[in-house]
């Protein structure tokens, strides 16, 4: 086999064979096929998409590429989402889970581009032990029922090198390969029941429904494929989730959910803990929804969320935030019709919260907290939202926010 010719047939959209991908994405694995090779075969692949057959061939390539987490019982459920602005559903969503006795092993990325991943909000607490190995999931699961992870470099690791060259190569827009990337990584952690939300909007990787939908029917063959219970949900991402965006702030705002905060990104999580909790447990969304809002409001969640700090080494008590706060006040009186996710984003990364390159580091105790949400009445001079910085900021207002 040779591997111009792999890359030449996808040129020409004939479909390839399991051998042929195996071929190309081992040897890429393996350093026989070179990144320049590897990165024309990918934006072939963005361009001409990939037939069915060719993605469920691909996603068990790219799981029997590394390690299968294996548990003893059918109450291992995940979730992944596609990435949005001010997403800290995981580090809600886990602690209520595991307080509901589900299984949470829950790996999640670093954030490369406009704000941090899960992995780098949790980072901000000081001491918190993102990188464990697989015995140490396995305790920490057995012990405490979550554990909240980077993705370990033994599992799926076509995907890291892959995703890493995607990054720069302008082909992570591709949905064949979103949904290979998302759902080998979901069977390799041994899930049984997962939550895929696919943010859709300004602020997202996929910005129409019709990508969005496009991807849900890629998420569903593979999961039919694999025998995997799949709750797919498409949520919107032109406004950033809740009100804080920046490392240490979204963990301020997770951990002010777990302890009774209401709004909309507690709905969403409380909504998304009982469709996982009503699937695995066999019960109504209703009985599910009561199961997941107790757990709130008796505390065991909030509790669990401590255990995971403490199992992962991390100090509650000393989250730093940036100690210098700007106001931003509106310059008219009015409802709020928008607030930008990107234009959000965008000012989060200049204030220091995300990282263009694996290299940069981050700034944890910088970033944003909106006061107000879409739809709130605000008042001329009225606070709409705070900068923690120590930087000059000059803001362009209306394109983040739109006053009627
Ligand atoms: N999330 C992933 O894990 N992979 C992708 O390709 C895109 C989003």
């Amino acid at each position: 086999m040779n591997v111009l010719d792999v890359i030449d047939k996808k040129r020409i959209k004939e479909e390839l064979s399991y051998s042929e991908l195996s071929y190309i994405f081992n040897g890429y694995l393996n350093k026989e096929v070179l990144d320049y090779q590897m990165s024309s075969f990918l934006m072939a692949i963005t361009i001409n998409g990939l037939t069915d057959n060719e993605i469920l061939d691909l996603t068990k390539i790219f799981v029997e590429s590394g390690e299968v987490l294996e548990f003893p019982n059918d109450m291992v459920v995940d979730k992944h989402s596609t990435g949005g602005v001010g997403d800290k559903v995981t580090i809600i969503l886990g602690p209520i889970l595991a307080a509901n006795g589900l299984l949470f092993p829950k790996m999640s990325g670093r954030g490369l581009g406009y704000t941090g991943g899960t992995a780098d909000k949790l980072e901000s607490i000081p001491g918190f032990k993102v990188d464990l190995s697989i015995s140490e999931i396995y305790d920490q699961i057995k012990n405490i029922g979550v554990v909240l992870c980077t993705q370990n470099k033994n599992i799926v690791p076509l995907d890291k090198v892959i995703y890493d060259l995607r990054n720069s190569t302008c082909t992570v827009k591709s949905l064949p390969l979103i949904a290979v990337s998302i759902m080998s990584k979901k069977i390799a952690c041994g899930a049984k029941t997962i939550l895929i939300d696919i943010k859709c909007g300004d602020g997202a990787l996929i910005n129409t429904e019709k990508e969005a939908h496009e991807l849900e029917r890629l998420i569903k063959l593979i999961s039919d494929h694999f025998n995997l219970n799949t709750i797919i949900e498409i949520t919107n991402m032109d406004t950033p989730l809740g009100n804080n965006i920046g490392n240490a702030l979204e963990i301020v705002e997770a951990i002010d959910i777990l302890r009774g905060k209401k709004g909309y990104l507690t709905d969403l999580v409380i909504s998304f803990a009982a469709k996982i909790i009503a699937n695995t447990k066999n019960i109504s969304f209703e009985d599910a929804e009561e199961l997941a809002i107790g757990s709130i409001n008796n505390g065991m969640a909030y509790l669990k969320f401590l255990d995971i700090v403490e199992y992962q080494g991390g100090d509650i008590d000393n989250i730093k935030l940036c100690d210098n706060i700007i106001p931003i006040k509106s310059p008219k009186t009015g409802i709020i019709k928008k607030i930008d996710a990107l234009e959000i984003a965008k000012l989060a990364f200049y204030l220091g919260s995300g990282r263009l390159t694996k290299e940069q580091s981050i700034d944890y105790g910088v970033g944003i907290v909106l006061c107000k949400s879409v739809g709130d009445k605000i008042n001329i001079d009225e606070p709409i939202m705070k900068l923690y910085t120590s930087k000059e900021v000059i803001i362009n207002f209306d394109d983040i926010f739109e006053i009627v």
